[in-house]
């Protein structure tokens, strides 16, 4: 089946086939990883819900969720570097095995700093899954996940749980979208 695709989107970058062959796959890897320990997945929001939501189907070991609401590029398409936590976890993480889940990773600034606010709360361990990772030549990101859905080129992608404005969240594919539509 092919994708509709948006009049806003430039190029489809990972159609909805290819995204569940990359969410089966990391789903039975984290299965193994995580078998008896019982993972709080925590979903990063609002972008990777749609994606936590996925990888918790492919997931068949018990796990648990929770979410995290933080606020990194406002309604622009530029990374702050400031992290706003908007909503924090309910459960405590002190002794559990901690799965961050985000949907994409480009400077990782957001991550790092997530993962040091969980860190100071004590839990057995912590790991970074993303959906997909920003490819920047001669840029690294801050923190090296664990669990990597797909590489992406340095654009302003959407699509998958991704929003510009809160805008395209709902397509089911990632794609670039036209820098028409944001300039
Ligand atoms: P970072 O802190 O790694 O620079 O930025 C991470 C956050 O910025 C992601 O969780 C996501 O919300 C947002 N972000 C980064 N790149 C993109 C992009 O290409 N498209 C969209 N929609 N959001 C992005």
């Amino acid at each position: 089946m092919s994708a509709q695709i948006h009049p806003d989107i430039e190029t489809v970058l990972l159609t909805e086939e290819e995204i569940r062959t990359i969410v089966a796959d990391l789903g039975a890897q984290i299965s193994e990883d995580y078998a008896d320990r019982n993972p709080l997945i925590v979903s990063v929001l609002r972008g990777a819900f749609i994606f936590a939501a996925d990888l918790m189907r492919a997931i068949t070991v018990p796990c648990a969720v929770d979410f995290m609401a933080v606020s990194s590029y406002g309604d622009g398409v530029k990374s702050t570097g400031v992290v706003q936590i908007i909503k924090d976890l309910s459960t405590k993480v002190e002794g559990r095995h901690v799965l961050l889940v985000e949907d994409i990773l480009d400077t990782g600034l957001t991550l790092k700093y997530l993962m040091g606010l969980i860190n100071g709360r004590g839990p057995a361990s912590i790991e970074v899954a993303t959906f997909a990772i920003k490819d920047i030549p001669g840029n690294r990101p801050a923190i090296d996940p664990l669990y990597v859905g797909a590489h992406v080129p340095n654009e302003f992608v959407v699509g998958y749980g991704l929003d510009y404005a809160e805008r395209y969240r709902n397509l089911p594919f990632v794609g670039i979208l036209k820098p028409e539509v944001y300039s």
